[in-house]
């Protein structure tokens, strides 16, 4: 629903994270196409997410909030 805001299994934060991330990958998205597996951890490397339990809590993230908030 939300990004968790620390990592379920290092405790590192995530959150402040995750806007940078999302912007990078529609930056991507507005030319046309999907981001490639290279391109994923490239963006992971740039913002110093280096662990796999960190880059798991992001890319499994489905952002449901804003289709949730309406029935609240
Ligand atoms: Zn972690």
């Amino acid at each position: 629903m939300i990004i968790p805001v620390r990592c379920f299994s290092c405790g590192r934060v995530i959150a402040s994270d995750y806007g940078r991330y999302i912007k990078r990958v529609n930056e991507i998205k507005a030319e046309g196409r999907e981001p490639s597996p290279e391109e994923i951890e490239k963006i992971f490397d740039d913002l110093g997410i280096e662990r796999y339990c960190c880059r798991r809590m992001i890319v499994s993230h489905v952002d449901l909030i804003n289709e949730i908030m309406p029935f609240s």
